[in-house]
């Protein structure tokens, strides 16, 4: 028998009784000390391997489009677009934990961000709304010609690829929110539905067929139980199509590997 440690109604950190105890190890303000502790290591971390996790599985996919049969093109082509969704919910996920940081610790923020009809315009506008010098300020980073002069403990060169980082952000960011609210909301669709989604090669067995797609598309089937609606998204295994997409998630996972970095050098992390 092994020996557990009796639980107790007090917080391991700091001592204070936890109300309404379910068997947690610290009251919920020592818990956000704890998560803002990790931050500075989790963004590390995240920069240096996940962050670039998506854009691996992505480019492997493409690589295997040109040799693959049909049918297996369409499983890739899908899961190139479930890579894009989830560079963008992670560039969006950090942006919005920058921008409240104040009050909650990135990591919590990200990890519980989701792409959703009222996060992702709200990303969208919250880069499009502004220009580059309050983009910079409500994430806490200077603008490039600043990086250079105002921070001691960075030398000359460290300076400059922070000025770099910050110059290709601010570009990177601009240009995966470039295509306005049509696209956040077809996004936040997508994110909605994708991980639940089946697949299926063609749609000819649908009653009627489904309207508009063609045979070098994959067919997302989608069930909507509170419209009462069986349908069918189409989606294009072409490979230039799907270069596309690899390029949007190479946008996306830079921007999101400049914030960090841009971040944890210019407060010496
Ligand atoms: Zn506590």
């Amino acid at each position: 028998m092994t020996a557990q440690p009796a639980p107790t109604d007090l917080c391991s950190d700091c001592g204070v009784t936890i109300e309404h105890h379910h068997g947690e190890a610290r009251c919920p303000a020592c818990f956000d000390k704890y998560l803002f502790g990790l931050d500075a290591g989790f963004l590390e971390s995240y920069r240096k391997f996940g962050a670039r996790s998506r854009l691996i599985v992505a480019e492997t996919c493409l690589r295997g489009l040109v040799l693959e049969s049909p049918e297996h093109r369409k499983v890739l082509a899908m899961t190139i677009f479930e890579q894009y969704v989830g560079a963008m919910n992670d560039l969006a996920g950090l942006f919005t934990a920058f921008l409240n940081r104040g009050h909650a610790p990135i990591l919590r923020s990200f990890l519980e961000f989701r792409l959703d009809a009222q996060s992702t315009p709200a990303f969208f506008a919250a880069v499009n709304s502004v220009d580059d010098v309050a983009l910079c300020a409500a994430l806490g980073l200077p603008l490039p010609r600043e990086a250079q002069t105002m921070y001691d403990h960075l030398d000359e060169s460290e300076a400059y690829d922070v000025a770099v980082a910050i110059y290709h952000l601010v570009q990177d960011l601009r240009k995966v929110t470039d295509q306005g609210d049509a696209a956040a909301m077809a996004l936040a669709q997508f994110a909605g539905q994708i991980g639940n989604a089946v697949i299926a090669s063609d749609a000819r067995w649908l009653n009627g067929g489904a309207k508009g797609l063609n045979p070098d598309q994959v067919a997302m089937l989608i069930l909507d139980n509170r419209r009462r609606t069986f349908s069918v998204q189409g989606l294009t295994a072409d490979e230039g199509a799907m270069s596309q997409v690899v390029a949007a998630i190479d946008t996306a996972t830079r921007a999101a590997s400049n914030l960090v970095f841009a971040y944890l050098q210019t407060n010496d992390l």
